[in-house]
């Protein structure tokens, strides 16, 4: 259903953004990959969504943290595949410590790549599909978009700025056919995480497994979302059906925002 449009997924070369993509060709989808990691790995990644999807991939190298670079990536886009249909913006970084131990360095830097970078793809995208008159746009928010957990301000605070920046695109676009939504993810097994599972195995003297047990208590369900499940949802958002569906926060957390 989503065969022949053109998608930039940021933040796709790990975890959450990687399954995106690869969802999103699978759907015959067009792709701009973009984010850090091993130059190779990246450019096996792209042969292989070209070879196995038959479509249209490229990369970009652009830093999330830098809004000129940002500019340039989505008119490379707009260049290379003449249209953007699809943007997801799920970069990001973490960082964890209290208020007043948080190196003011970490959060302006969780700021620029967690919420700025997403107002800045945007807003350059945005034009072009409202010329076109269609658009979807879905942000990768977090459980942490809708509840506070300690030692995560800047991050918390990134992603509840990105819920507030997803409603005011939903509603300045509702008449657009342009839909802006938010995915909200619970604890879902990536890099990211991982790190956080070692810090605390680390810090607490315990196992991986017990640093995962302690971590999960949060979400009633007791097990990781997938990356592939969150990849479904995206798809979901993108099609036929979900018009109606814009400005909304969607959780899928195993129940933790419910308790
Ligand atoms: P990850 O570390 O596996 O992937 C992060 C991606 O962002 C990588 O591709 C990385 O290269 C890219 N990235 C980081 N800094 C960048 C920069 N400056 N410029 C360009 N790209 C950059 O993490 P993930 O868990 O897949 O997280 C993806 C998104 O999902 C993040 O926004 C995260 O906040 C969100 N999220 C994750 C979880 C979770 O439990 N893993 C839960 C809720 C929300």
């Amino acid at each position: 259903m989503l065969k022949g449009k053109n998608a930039i997924v940021t933040g796709s070369t790990s975890g959450i953004g990687k399954a995106i993509a690869i969802r999103l060709a699978e759907e015959g989808c067009n792709i701009m990959l973009n984010g850090f990691g091993d130059k190779n790995e990246i450019e096996t990644f792209r042969r292989e969504l070209v070879e196995k999807y038959e479509v249209k991939a490229v990369y970009s190298a652009a830093d999330m943290a830098n809004p000129q670079e940002i500019a340039d990536m989505i008119s490379d886009a707009t260049k290379i595949f003449s249209t953007i249909d699809i943007l997801v913006n799920d970069a990001g970084i973490q960082y964890t410590a209290p208020v007043e131990k948080f190196p003011a360095e970490k959060w302006d830097a969780i700021l620029a790549i967690n919420l700025s970078a997403a107002f800045h793809t945007i807003r350059h995208t945005l034009p072009q599909m409202q010329k076109q008159k269609s658009g979807r746009i879905v942000n990768i928010i977090s459980v942490h978009g809708l509840v506070a957990s300690i030692e995560k301000a800047a991050y918390v605070s990134a992603k509840h700025g990105l819920a507030g920046l997803t409603k005011v695109v939903a509603l300045e676009n509702a008449k657009n056919n342009i839909t802006c939504n938010g995915i909200c993810p619970g604890w879902v097994l990536t890099p990211l995480v991982q790190k956080q599972i070692d810090d605390r195995a680390k810090a607490g003297g315990k196992g991986e497994d017990a640093a995962k047990e302690e971590l999960l208590e949060k979400q009633p369900t007791r097990e990781f979302v997938k990356p592939e499940d969150i990849a479904a949802y995206v798809v979901f958002l993108c099609g036929p059906h979900s018009s109606s569906i814009t400005g909304a926060m969607l959780t899928i957390d195993g129940g933790w925002t419910v308790e």
